[in-house]
């Protein structure tokens, strides 16, 4: 058979070609080349304060600048376009684990086959409703669906079943809205069951997107396929989800050339289905069982890897950016402010992990936390930097996803949703799990913030909704 001359072809359907390597060494170049091209870098900044996003080079153009005022005027810009447009509004989810049965080879997990260290373990459906009960107790109404690649024993039926279980487990006020899922790489058919068993985002990092490395970073196991992995969200919107969540794991790989990719593959899914992804996740990896961050010798500057997030911000200013409690506080009150709009809270990265302490979940867990806080204290935490928790999950459960979502983001008109929904959860918050400081904390800031609401209609209805939510009604939504 001919052999095929690999081009670069943001609409193609073959990994190779929207995600290509010539062009990322061709924009790697570019970048490192005019990292002190004042005009340059001056003239794509303009054309950011436009708002309408940037392509991967001028989005690389600006992660290479070396000029402080121009660096500034970055970090400047981010800042606006996130208030402009998420507002104060920060969401909250939890990872849930299901499984850590994998069959994949990946080194920098402790997960992987190989490792006979770690205690296997898989949840009953009775032992996932009780998990499910210590989040909602906690406050939680999102959450991220995680597990190893196992078709013996996690097959998509378990992961089906799960995702049932979980929505009709209802415990007092407690119910989970929407169930974000991140498992491998599957079939078109598995993708569509996904959809039937009404997911909301479906999420799967790239890990890299350099194809030798990721070869050497996944020897053996079904995900060692780069171009089958890198594929997969194409599959996914076939199968009919609206919502795909990419990201990379930072620091396995020279985060340029990830950063680089990852905006061509954002690029690819709006050249070839009309809709960017709906989330991008800036994970780094973390010491676990049987790993260590040193044995990887990419990884990046605190410094940095708050630009990432800024030049995010600034090239897809309509795509969520979620950051998990893989990184500290202090990372994480930065890099709010730079664009993140989606965190996690009182998480744990084990099977079982949320039945105990935070200490006894770590044997067995993903990665070591950053961040052991509490919910409620990163609820607190968050309203003392004067950031508005939100629980909402109205988006898809109202329709608006995929290319309705994102043409109401750029309308504009989505703050007039997402205000309201964020005011009405955080109240179901404060009456069902918040403690007394917490509490009081709420109370003002939902008074200071209603007025926020533009539309008188809109604005009176929430004051209605709010009053019914203190008298035990639940679950409204615009
Ligand atoms: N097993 C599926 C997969 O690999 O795509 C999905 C779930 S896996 C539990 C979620 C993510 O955890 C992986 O995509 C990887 O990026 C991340 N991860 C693995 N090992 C990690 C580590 N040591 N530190 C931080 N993140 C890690
Ligand atoms: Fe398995 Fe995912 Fe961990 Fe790889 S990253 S070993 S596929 S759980």
């Amino acid at each position: 058979m001919e052999k095929r001359e690999v081009i670069y072809n943001p609409s193609s359907e073959f990994a190779e070609e929207f995600i290509n390597n010539e062009e990322i060494l061709k924009t790697l170049k570019f970048g490192r080349e005019n990292s002190k091209n004042r005009e340059l870098i001056e003239k794509t900044l303009k054309k950011a304060k436009e708002v309408k996003g940037l392509d991967h080079y001028e989005a690389f153009l600006l992660l290479s600048c070396e000029l402080d005022d121009l660096n500034e005027e970055i970090y400047n810009l981010a800042k606006k376009i996130k208030q402009d447009i998420y507002g104060n509004r920060i969401v909250l989810f939890a990872p849930l684990y299901l499984s850590n049965y994998c069959v994949n080879g990946c080194v920098y997990c402790p997960f992987h086959l190989k490792n006979k260290d770690i205690p296997r373990r898989k949840l009953t459906q009775e032992e996932l409703r009780r998990e499910v009960i210590a989040l909602q107790d906690m406050g939680h109404k999102r959450l991220a669906l995680e597990q190893g690649e196992d078709p013996v024993n996690n097959p998509i039926e378990y992961v089906l079943e799960c995702i049932d279980t979980i929505y009709n487990t209802k415990h007092d006020s407690g119910s989970i809205r929407r169930v974000n899922v991140n498992i491998a790489a599957t079939t078109v058919e598995n993708y569509k069951k996904l959809v039937d068993a009404e997911i909301g985002t479906y999420i799967l990092f790239q890990e890299t997107y350099n194809k030798k490395s990721y070869e050497a970073l996944h020897p053996t196991g079904p995900k060692s396929n780069y171009n089958y992995h890198t594929e997969a969200m194409d599959r996914a919107m076939e199968g009919g989800i609206d919502d795909v969540g990419i990201g990379v794991l930072f620091g396995l790989e020279n985060y340029e050339y990830d950063f680089i990719g990852m905006l061509m593959h954002a690029e690819h899914l709006e050249a070839r289905f009309g809709v960017g992804p709906h989330t991008v996740s800036v994970p780094r990896i973390r010491p676990a069982d049987d790993i260590n961050p040193d044995d990887f010798d990419n990884s990046l500057s605190d410094e940095m890897f708050s630009k990432i997030v800024a030049t995010l911000r600034i090239a897809m200013p309509y795509t969520g950016m979620i950051m998990s409690t893989r990184e500290d506080e202090a990372t994480r009150a930065r890099t709010l402010k730079l664009g993140i709009s989606q965190i996690s809270g009182g998480s744990r990265t084990s099977v079982g992990g949320y039945e105990v302490d935070y200490e006894a979940s770590r044997d067995g867990a993903q990665f070591d936390l950053e961040d052991t806080r509490t919910l409620d204290e990163v609820i607190n935490w968050l309203m003392d930097n004067d950031h508005l928790p939100s629980f909402c999950t109205a988006c898809y459960r109202a329709g608006r996803t995929g290319d309705r979502f994102m043409s109401l983001a750029k309308s504009g008109n989505i703050k007039s949703v997402c205000h309201p929904n964020a005011l009405m959860t955080l109240q179901e918050y404060l009456e069902d799990y918040a403690s007394e400081d917490t509490k009081r904390k709420g109370e003002k800031l939902i008074l200071d913030n209603i007025d926020l609401i533009g539309s008188d209609t809109i604005r009176e209805k929430t004051e209605g909704w709010l009053k019914e939510i203190k008298e035990g009604r639940r679950d409204f939504r615009i």
